[in-house]
């Protein structure tokens, strides 16, 4: 029986080993800070397919192109744009998709209120992957199922993390011309512990289960959004969690303080991409374009994407913008963020104590801390 092969390090939970597996041998499993990482079973006949899918990764060839058009996009559609957590370039390319016919893989919360990847083929199955969800989504076997409807020659549209398209290509060894991938910037993903232990909290204070978490609720504005949390409880009310009341964001954005250890390090940031289209916020637009309702940046990486990119155009405004500008306005592009040296103790430390009490103790960053993000 195979042991898994990489350090914590290097693992993105992509999941592409247990997709391989030919004896479901594989399964990933929550470790004590709630990451995901590959257990292998006694039914595992050595045949290293897992390990060479593995390895595949980080070797997969793109044709992407390595100075990607570039464009300052949102959609025409005012309800969509809200909706999203940048510009909703998204959702109108993905309804190209579905107007042929097509499905469309994404992130949408399930009923533990956790994220996992779904695979829609209509409007309403396209608001539940659209917006941004700060928690690493569960794979599953998704790959398997994209790969079933590619050989039925049905279009597909993956939207991951770019691990987790990396771990698509990976495993079905071969681009396909009816599938189409989207990657984003990625600032890392969070550990599902760390969520649940808010939400746990969260329902505990307001005497209802939560229902629904809105990330980046545009209410008081996009440039505001990143700090602006809604979420609706069972009980029919809901709460709008601003600045340092929201806590989940608070503890993300600055003190780094429970991303996934691999994402410290991330072997797919930067040029070529893996997506044929990558999305991301236009952050640093100038204010003249920015009537601050949300500007996403559409990297056109390839022949596919640039196809696509043209359908969508009627129901999009579309400005032509440098490539460049990438760099100035999101570090998250070609670098990693650094993960809180106390990210571990912080996680252990939620069996005992509530999400509040250890973001008091953890969250706070240090001179110390800040020193360490800056040079280690
Ligand atoms: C964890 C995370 C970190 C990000 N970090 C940055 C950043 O640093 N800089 C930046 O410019 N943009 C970042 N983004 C991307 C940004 O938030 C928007 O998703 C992007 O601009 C597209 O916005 P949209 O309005 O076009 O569409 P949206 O409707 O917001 O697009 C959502 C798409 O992202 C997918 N998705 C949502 N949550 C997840 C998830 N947890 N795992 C995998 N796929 C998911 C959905 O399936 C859907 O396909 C991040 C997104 C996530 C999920």
């Amino acid at each position: 029986m195979k042991e898994f092969w990489l350090r914590k390090e290097e693992c993105t939970g992509c999941a592409s080993c247990a997709n391989i597996c030919p004896k479901n041998a594989i399964e990933l499993k929550k470790d004590d800070c709630g990451f995901v990482y590959p257990n292998i079973s006694e039914a595992c006949v050595d045949c290293n397919l897992c390990v060479k899918v593995c390895e595949k990764r980080l070797k997969i060839k793109t044709s992407r192109i390595t100075e990607p058009y570039t464009y300052a996009v949102w959609s025409e559609d005012k309800d969509t744009r809200f909706k999203s957590t940048s510009g909703g370039a998204f959702s109108e390319l993905a309804r190209i998709i579905l107007k042929q016919g097509g499905y469309i893989a994404g992130a949408a919360y399930n009923d533990k209120n956790l994220v996992e990847h779904i695979l829609v083929n209509n409007e309403e199955g396209l608001s539940r992957i659209r917006q941004s969800k700060y928690l690493q989504s569960e794979i599953g076997f998704i790959y398997q199922e994209v790969k079933k409807l590619l050989a039925e020659n049905k279009l597909v549209g993956f939207c991951g993390a770019p691990c987790q398209v990396a771990g698509l290509y990976a495993f079905l060894d071969k681009d396909y011309d009816n599938l189409i991938t989207f990657d984003f910037i990625c600032r890392g993903m969070n550990s599902p512990k760390a969520y649940e232990s808010w939400l746990r909290e969260l329902e505990n204070q307001n005497s209802s289960k939560v229902l629904n978490v809105w990330f980046k609720y545009k209410v008081n504005g996009w440039k505001k959004s990143p700090r602006c949390t809604k979420v609706d409880f069972e009980n029919g009310n809901s709460i709008i969690l601003k600045g340092n009341k929201n806590l989940f964001m608070t503890g993300y954005l600055g003190p780094n303080l429970y991303i996934r250890p691999s994402c410290g390090n991330c072997d797919f940031k930067g040029i070529p991409r893996y997506g044929d289209i990558t999305l991301a916020d236009f952050w640093g637009i100038e204010p003249q374009l920015d009537d601050d309702k949300g500007t996403s940046m559409v990297l056109v990486n390839s022949v596919k994407g640039s196809k696509l990119f043209l359908l969508a155009e009627k129901q999009l405004h579309v400005i032509k913008r440098d490539f460049q500008e990438i760099f100035q306005g999101n570090v998250c592009f070609d670098s990693s963020v650094k993960i809180n040296s106390q990210s571990e103790e912080f996680l252990q430390k939620l069996d005992e104590i509530s999400f509040s009490r250890a973001i008091q103790k953890y969250g706070r960053i240090s001179i110390l801390e800040k020193i360490k993000q800056k040079f280690f």
